[in-house]
């Protein structure tokens, strides 16, 4: 038997495709490229905007007219909504018991009768799963965290993944131990990953350092966002003393002025924002900071904008995710007043854009000279792409081997992209 799979979401949701896949191919079935003939094509959907809902849909549907006998399932965030659009899907999973997928399958094709898993996600354990592989990636994921408890206003994600809860300790250390053997570098990602293991009284901090002390092999731990919020002494002391650790900190932000950040929610203030991280600054030097930013949200006026751009650049974040506002089905934030045009959107996005390459550009030629070490990915025109630790993209020089680290002088940055050399560590010279 044949499947196939296509994440549309978040390192969260690849990670659990991933382990699907691995459970599934344990069972003897073969994977295959989304657009090929499949009997079960298995989609893992986001909600977090109306656009990731549609291509949702849209994914289902490509299936359904090219391979009308393959069985569909649809998984995950979008699917928890259970707004009635997906009823073609043979297979609806929400945001629990994906692991057992692979039997809802096998009941699928034994009964031809549509397969629902939804539950209400009150209760719902963390399911630990764990993927074998993470399909051409040089690093790998390990989901240690889901849920969420904080309800921003505009957030659909509560309602979707239910509440806060961790991986056990234990299992997350064996987990990174085993995925170490081969992959060198490990993304540590959840819906709310800084305040992982409060159930257990173990910090994310604790963890990393339990993780830093028993995989060895293991050249870089890096974190894929934390709330400035759950920033702790103890792993910012710990990112100082342990070089394995990215010199990279996501930290939503989200707006730069206070009025938005009070009407979303957001449980900081633009000055709390700031002293934290020029703290953080000062302690780690040359850390790469950046941030997510949602334009146009309910309210935003120009003049409020025009505070959040301010804020931005005085923050010299490295870089920016920029999202413009989606009203989300059952959030505050989409029954306010005072909505936001999508032309005044699409412009404030394009603005914030063009700031984030400006900062990225500051960011990324003030490290021009340095050496990095740079996590090797695909190669392509006798050049390899990559990431140093502080997440700047670099084409290095000649084709060097996939999900290895390089030692790379950083020589050039040419139309926004940094190019490199391969050094010798021991020489300092380029090879
Ligand atoms: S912290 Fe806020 S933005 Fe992040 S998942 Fe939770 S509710 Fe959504």
């Amino acid at each position: 038997m044949k499947f196939s799979i296509c994440n549309l979401g978040c390192k969260v949701n690849a990670y659990e495709a991933e382990s699907v896949a691995s459970l599934l191919e344990k069972k003897g079935w073969e994977r295959v490229d989304f657009d090929e003939q499949a009997d079960a094509a298995l989609i893992f959907t986001c909600a977090v905007t109306n656009t990731a809902a549609s291509k949702s849909r849209k994914m289902m549907h490509r299936i359904k007219r090219n391979f009308p006998e393959c069985a569909v399932a649809m998984v995950g965030c979008y699917a928890q909504i259970d707004d009635g659009m997906l009823k073609d899907a043979e297979i609806i999973v929400g945001s629990s018991h994906k692991k057992d997928l692979p039997q809802y399958i096998d009941e699928y094709f034994e009964t031809k009768k549509p397969v629902r898993v939804l539950d209400d996600l009150k209760d719902t354990p963390f399911e630990t799963l764990s993927a074998d592989g993470f399909d051409s990636r040089a690093r790998a994921y390990l989901k240690i965290q889901d849920g969420c408890n904080q309800f921003c206003t505009y957030c659909v994600i509560p309602y979707v993944r239910g509440r806060e809860r961790s991986m056990a300790p234990d299992t997350a250390v064996k987990e990174a131990v085993r995925i170490s053997k081969d992959y060198r570098e490990i993304v540590l990602t959840g819906i709310h990953t800084g305040r992982y293991g409060r159930e257990y009284g173990v910090s994310l901090a604790e963890l990393m350092e339990r993780i830093l002390n028993e995989a060895v092999n293991l050249e870089r731990l890096r974190i894929s966002s934390i709330e400035i919020t759950e920033i702790d002494d103890h792993l910012i002391e710990l990112m100082k003393t342990n070089k394995r650790i990215a010199r990279h900190l996501h930290i939503p932000l989200q707006a730069g002025s206070d009025e938005i950040l009070s009407a979303m929610g957001r449980p900081y203030t633009t000055d709390e924002y700031f002293e934290k991280i020029e703290a953080i600054r000062k302690e780690l030097d040359g850390v790469s900071v950046s941030c997510d930013l949602i334009t146009g949200f309910p309210g935003e006026t120009d003049e409020m904008f025009a505070r959040t751009l301010q804020f931005i650049e005085k923050c010299r974040f490295s870089f920016l995710h920029v999202f413009p506002y989606s009203p989300r089905v059952n959030t505050v934030a989409a029954a306010m007043d005072h909505q936001i045009s999508p032309e005044v959107k699409k412009k404030r996005t394009s603005e914030a854009m063009q700031l984030s390459q400006k900062l990225a550009d500051e960011f990324r030629t003030a490290r021009l000279g340095n050496k990095a070490e740079v996590m090797c990915e695909e190669s392509e025109d006798g050049y390899t792409k990559g990431y140093t630790s502080e997440y700047i993209p670099v084409r290095i020089k000649g084709v060097l081997p996939h999900g290895t680290m390089a030692a790379v002088r950083l020589s050039e940055y040419r139309d926004h992209m940094m190019y490199g050399e391969v050094i010798n560590n021991e020489t300092d010279t380029i090879v």
